[in-house]
């Protein structure tokens, strides 16, 4: 029962790795790491057995890692294929599921083996169920969401790295042109502290009251969705279709706590919500509850902080 790990996102591929440990662990079997990013010990040091190495694919199209992907299935003689869930990494899973002519689970963010069956869970219906799936044969491809598994602590360990030899085809992709994306929604993703906006604000100049709170607390700010996609005011949201967070903070101000928004928050560890409506769905969710106006909370909130500084 082999396992093949990939993610062009270092830290996922890392976090993919611990799981993939912790299962082959269970069955002695082994784990394969694919390495792009040219530093393949690190993927020994992070759990796997293997890191079959490959440069030169370039960052944008999918035709070459798709060549790498399908050999390292073969070299590695995989039985688990597993992805990391990123926007690249979804596009990647269903075509080497069909080029192998297997199934392809999506979005999981738990594996377990029930007796030689790898059983998957992830949510479905906007993240009000949860979905359990198994494939009933190998291999079989997993995309895993970022932030199921935490990554194992980096130690030295010994494994074997193999330059993956592979006939890279022409991209179909010609690159014009390379141009930064702005860096909120990546913040957002990887911050400690979140304070997220929704409709309990009036207008998007009325969001500002946020930037002093996020510099004071050092924290990335986030949206729902209707504050992102039918109003604007932001280009990224937070929740089951948008950003799934894990921050150790995570502050809600003018939030219902529909569950399309609470299913993308609720690893973190603490959550403080500030609705006027003291019966919103998102008290119940919440370990610290302020039942006023932003507007007036979020100032007094200021206030106090900047004092204690
Ligand atoms: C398929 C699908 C996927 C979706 N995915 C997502 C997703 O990923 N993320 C997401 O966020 N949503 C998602 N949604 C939308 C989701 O269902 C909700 O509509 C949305 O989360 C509600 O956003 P909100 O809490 O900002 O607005 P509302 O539900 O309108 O809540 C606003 C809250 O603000 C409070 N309020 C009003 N004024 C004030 C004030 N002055 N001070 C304090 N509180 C105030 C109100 O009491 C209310 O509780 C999805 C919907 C669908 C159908």
């Amino acid at each position: 029962m082999r396992f093949l790990v990939y993610s062009e996102d270092r830290e996922l591929a890392f976090q993919i790795l611990a799981k993939a440990r912790e299962l082959a662990d269970i069955k002695g079997s082994e784990v394969v790491a694919l390495v792009t990013d040219g530093a393949p010990q690190d993927y020994i040091n992070q759990g796997a057995d293997k890191a079959f190495n490959i440069e030169g694919l370039g960052s944008f199209a999918l035709t070459p890692y798709r060549a790498a992907m399908l050999k390292a299935v073969d070299e590695a003689a995989a039985d688990y294929i597993l992805i990391g869930a990123t926007k690249r990494g979804k596009e990647l899973a269903p075509r080497i599921a069909a080029t192998l002519g297997v199934g392809c689970m999506n979005e999981c963010y738990s594996m377990r083996f029930e007796d030689d069956r790898l059983v998957v869970e992830k949510l479905t219906y906007g993240g009000s169920t949860v979905a359990t799936e198994y494939s009933s044969r190998v291999p079989t491809v997993i995309t895993v969401s970022p932030r199921s598994f935490e990554k194992l602590e980096a130690a030295e360990r010994s494994g074997e790295i193999i330059a993956l030899d592979v006939d890279i085809p022409e991209p179909e992709v010609k690159v014009i042109e390379v141009r930064e994306k702005p860096k909120s929604s990546s913040d957002v993703e990887n911050a400690d502290i979140i304070i997220s906006a929704g409709r309990g604000f009036k207008a998007k100049e009325d969001l500002k009251i946020l930037d002093k709170l996020a510099e004071i607390l050092g924290a990335a700010i986030g949206c729902t969705r209707p504050i992102s996609a039918d109003l604007g005011w932001m280009d990224f949201w937070v929740g089951i279709s948008g950003k799934k967070v894990k921050p150790s903070l995570y502050i809600t101000c003018g939030i219902s706590g529909q569950i399309q928004h609470v299913a993308g928050i609720r690893d973190s560890k603490i959550i403080v919500s500030i609705n006027n409506d003291e019966s919103a769905g998102i008290h119940g969710v919440s370990d610290y509850s302020i039942v006023g106006d932003v507007y007036e909370v979020v100032p007094a909130l200021v206030k106090v902080l900047k004092e204690r500084a």
